[in-house]
């Protein structure tokens, strides 16, 4: 099949108004595309840089059509939009990812179920379905386990985790009949991810490798180069590869993993998107995660994604904000550090409002530096 590319002076619409949709629309508007948003909130982070907003819910089907009829290809802030929405609007513009891809992965266990198929290694994992069931699981699983709802959780919400068999009742209670699959509790070294791109003409492309600390379950730093011997990034890369090709995914794909004290690695989970662990890119690569998936949506040829310096990445979440407005002078005078915002007006605890991308290539000294910066930050 041949696929026109989309040019600079076309219209990008996106689906969901987050950080994601932000930073792919600066990396979009810089090459000279235009961009659409649909979102309930018309001063979202993506909305503040677009050149247009519908304002409407995810779910939207009227919506989401309004905004299919004005661009020329739409893309993803996020993998929790209804699948039948995307079926919906193939018809006035391509979809980038597919529906498919979404049908796949915003299900944890079709996703778990698609990585056994491939043969991909992941942690031990059973359906959730009763309560008997859940306690069998739970003893398999040597009395400990991570319960994770089948659908919209990210960030460790809708996750609980299991210590004890007779903990079984409460969790079964906790869940209130919502969908959910059981994981065993993986004795992890170090978590890490690939971000790739494939686009629609098949070109693939991969980021160096990241290497991930989360707290509370959400990423707090990312290390990038992660310190991984040849043969192990060969390994991470094929695993992200075999899946970005079984998806036939269009876009930019992250895969996170876990790397066991064995060199061992068992996939974790799998972002249809650019990703949070990908934001190095931009400042440490030649090419960004965000401009790949433009390039990558648009049919265009990828770009270099190598990188030009060590980096770290630390995520500021909402808490920093508890006694106000964070003193930015703290990370601004560091010549090193790189100060992003994503415009979000209501900060809570545990919401991602920005990061602090620290570029130095003894990535160990950066590490230091990022948790006095959040150090600092707190106390200010
Ligand atoms: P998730 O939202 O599934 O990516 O989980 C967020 C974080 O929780 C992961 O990055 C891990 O740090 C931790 N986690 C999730 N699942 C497991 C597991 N099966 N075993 C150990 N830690 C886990």
């Amino acid at each position: 099949m041949t696929h026109a590319p989309i040019l600079p002076g076309q219209t990008i619409g996106v689906l969901g108004g987050g950080q994601l949709g932000r930073m792919m629309a600066l990396a979009a508007r810089r090459m000279g595309y235009r961009i659409v948003v649909l979102d309930p909130n018309p001063r979202c982070p993506t909305a503040q840089v677009s050149d247009g907003v519908v304002v409407g819910a995810l779910d939207d089907h009227e919506a989401a059509i309004l905004l299919a009829k004005q661009v020329d290809v739409v893309t993803l802030d996020t993998e929790h939009v209804p699948a039948e929405i995307l079926d919906a609007i193939e018809q006035y513009a391509p979809v980038r990812p597919g529906p498919s891809v979404l049908r796949t992965i915003q299900d944890r266990q079709v996703q778990k179920q698609f990585l056994d198929q491939l043969g991909v290694p992941q942690a031990a994992w059973a359906p959730v379905d009763s309560e008997l069931g859940l306690r069998a699981s739970l003893e398999a699983f040597g009395g400990q386990g991570i319960i994770k709802h089948r659908r919209s959780g990210y960030d460790g919400k809708g996750q609980l985790r299991v210590d004890k068999i007779s903990e079984t009742s409460n969790a079964w209670s906790w869940l209130r009949g919502t969908e959910a699959v059981i994981e065993d509790i993986v004795p992890f070294t170090r978590e890490i991810s690939a971000v790739i791109a494939r686009s629609v003409l098949g070109e693939v492309r991969a980021f160096p490798i990241a290497e991930n600390v989360h707290r509370k379950h959400i990423l707090h730093t990312t290390r990038a180069p992660a310190q991984l011997a040849v043969e192990a990034s060969q390994r991470v890369n094929d695993i992200a590869l075999t899946i970005a090709e079984a998806l036939h995914h269009v876009g930019v794909l992250a895969v996170e993993m876990f790397e066991l004290p064995s060199g061992e690695l068992l996939v974790n989970e799998i972002a249809p998107r650019t990703h949070n662990s990908g934001h190095f890119t931009w400042g440490a690569c030649a090419t960004s995660q965000f401009e790949q998936h433009v390039r990558a949506i648009c049919g265009l040829r990828l770009a270099d994604p190598r990188m030009l310096s060590g980096s770290v990445m630390v995520n500021l979440l909402g808490d920093l904000w508890a006694k106000g407005t964070p003193a930015w002078r703290t990370v601004i005078d560091r010549p090193e550090a790189h100060l992003h915002l994503y415009g979000k007006v209501a900060p809570a605890p545990g919401r991602k409002m920005g990061h602090v991308l620290l570029l130095d290539d003894d990535t160990d000294r950066a590490l230091e530096v990022a948790e006095q910066l959040i150090q600092s930050l707190t106390v200010s």
